[in-house]
């Protein structure tokens, strides 16, 4: 069997506490600060009241103008720079196969998740058009401009999926209907699909299935939290957010229901406090309801409750990304699978060299998500340098090379004979982006 050898102590990797994994007990989120009176709500951009006129790129010097789904919608900076609205180059990769397209409002999003940069308590820092999310900024497109540039391109589009990310906000059901039907009218589902990243907090059956009928092909629930403890901590009651794990099972048992086989899934994000079991045996219940787990490495977005945090410790992530694919993909159950007396994965559960054909291949560690056109196994959404900077890589938004496998095999602990890897080898630079 594949085991990690550990006959001592691990040395310390930049977790919480010294560990080489980030414990629970370290992972406390912190309290939000006070917001003033006329910046709750969005009230400075709405009292201002100011014009948007086209692109918006987000710059915190200045007040955002006033813009709101449906007309406008925000995405990625590498979706636009895919697009063609906004110039930059971005490390070792050409383009994102996915347009992430983000609901917009002055009033942002209602939720208060202690990991996230949208969260209502930055409205006391920074307008929500100008809010880093996922580590990068996300600039915002009238809808219509969106659409055309796709429709235009039609079979040279570089995307292969599109997807409405909802956030919590009394409009956004209705809004989603309305941007998925402006896409719909003019782009055929079927050539280019469409997934939805939903807020079950607002959300009844009902909603699920009018998206199914208007042509989405992929439903997902950013669960995020791997347990219920976690769960309440980060996004309930533990930060004053409306969430609640039981709904989002709810609605992730609708879109099961719904959306059927492979066309469900749930995000997690590794490294807030859960074991590697913990995580595992949830990738496991999602794969027995017929999804999948769509994962992130946990990274402290900057202003948000948890940017007083470490990163998820590499060896643990790449543990967890491992795991979790066996499992995604390749019919390997969590129960096969050995893990020590703090819930670390010490067996895969596969002989040795399956387990290095696996790793060889590399798509393991790849971005997870919904699949584009390249294989089932390959995220469309490849959310370049998301959850962490080029120079230590969480998820690779490309196929790796030999370099980064070796790399990767040393964060496992897992060598090869003869094969090394030395801090430096691939040059990757602190900065993903390259602005013209
Ligand atoms: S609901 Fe989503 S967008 Fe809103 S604060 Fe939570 S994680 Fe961020």
């Amino acid at each position: 069997m594949s085991c990690i050898k550990r006959e001592t102590a691990l040395p310390s990797r930049q977790g919480s506490d010294g560990s080489d994994f980030n414990a629970f007990a370290a992972m406390q989120p912190r309290a939000p600060a006070l917001i003033p009176a006329d910046a709750r709500n969005g009230g400075r951009v709405k009292s201002a009241n100011v014009p948007p006129e086209g692109v918006y790129l987000p710059n915190n010097n200045r007040l955002a103008p006033h813009m709101r789904s449906p007309e406008y919608v925000q995405m990625s900076t590498a979706a636009a720079i895919t697009l063609g609205v906004m110039s930059g180059k971005m490390h070792r990769c050409s383009c994102t196969r996915c347009l992430n397209l983000l609901l917009t409002y002055p009033e942002g999003c209602r939720a208060n998740c202690a990991y996230c940069g949208l969260a209502r308590h930055r409205e006391a820092d920074r307008d929500y058009a100008d809010r880093n999310f996922i580590r990068v900024d996300w600039p915002a497109v009238p809808t219509e401009q969106v659409v055309d540039i796709v429709a235009r391109d039609g079979e040279r589009t570089p995307f292969h999926r599109m997807c409405i990310s909802m956030i919590t906000h009394p409009r956004s059901d209705a809004d989603t209907v309305t941007v998925l039907k402006t896409w719909t009218d003019r782009i055929d589902p079927s050539r280019l699909p469409v997934s939805i990243l939903s807020n079950p907090t607002t959300m009844q059956r009902e909603d699920v299935a009018r998206l199914k009928d208007m042509g989405a092909d992929i439903f997902t629930v950013a669960l995020d939290a791997a347990t219920p403890q976690i769960f309440d901590r980060t996004r309930g009651k533990g930060v004053d957010s409306p969430h609640s794990w039981k709904k989002y099972w709810e609605v992730l048992e609708d879109a099961r229901d719904i959306f059927g086989r492979e066309k469900f899934g749930a995000h997690i994000i590794v490294g807030m406090g859960e074991t590697e079991h913990d995580v595992l045996t949830l990738v496991q219940r999602l794969v027995d309801m017929g999804g999948h787990s769509h994962m992130f490495c946990f990274f402290p977005e900057k202003g948000s409750l948890m940017d007083h945090l470490p990163a998820t410790p590499r060896d643990q992530w790449r543990r967890v990304q491992l795991a979790r694919y066996l499992i995604d993909y390749a019919q390997v159950r969590v129960e096969q699978m050995r893990f020590d007396s703090e819930g670390r994965v010490i067996d895969f559960g596969i002989p040795q060299a399956e387990l290095d054909d696996v790793i060889d291949k590399g798509t393991a560690f790849r971005t997870s998500g919904c699949p584009g056109k390249e294989a089932e196994d390959v995220s469309a959404c490849d959310r370049p340098y998301g959850d962490s900077p080029p120079s230590n890589v969480a998820s690779y938004p490309f196929a790796l090379e030999p370099v980064d496998i070796r790399k990767v095999r040393q964060q496992l602990r897992l060598q090869k004979a003869g094969e090394s890897y030395a801090e430096g080898d691939d040059l990757d630079p602190e900065n993903w982006i390259a602005r013209d």
